[in-house]
């Protein structure tokens, strides 16, 4: 039994393949047209102040993810944050790039965090299942 930790990080480029908690085989891929990132009116308003730094952008975000497996759906949201990297190219010259993540805040129903053993007894495979309706 061991958790994929690069699955359970804070933030992603790319969201991983989570576990499905319904069928426990199958992993969530976002669905085609359903992400929806939008930037908050404060943060809107702050392109204003002088200083301002794409850094300083707050935008939300809101999916589907849909199981590879069975089909089944599960909801997520957060937001999503830019990072700015500076740098000195190869020809010495001053470069910069822009990162943007996703920050989930939450999956419903959420994805397994690590694989239910086979022999594990009943009731506990029903106790960590139980987060599907809770
Ligand atoms: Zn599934």
């Amino acid at each position: 039994m061991t958790i994929n930790r690069k699955h359970f990080k804070t933030r992603f480029e790319r969201l991983p393949a989570w576990v499905c908690s319904a069928c426990q085989t199958g992993t969530l891929q976002m669905v085609h047209d359903t992400l929806n990132i939008l930037e908050t009116g404060p943060s809107k308003t702050a392109h204003s102040l002088d200083g301002w730094d794409v850094e300083w952008i707050e935008e939300r975000f809101c999916a589907l993810l849909k199981c590879s497996d069975c089909s089944d759906l599960a909801s997520i949201s957060g937001s999503r944050e830019h990072d700015l990297h500076q740098y000195m190219d190869m020809l010495g010259e001053f470069a910069s790039d822009i990162t943007n993540s996703l920050k989930p805040h939450s999956i419903q129903p959420p994805p397994l965090v690590f694989p239910i053993p086979n022999k594990a007894p009943d009731n506990l495979k029903e106790a960590l299942l139980r987060v599907r309706t809770h």
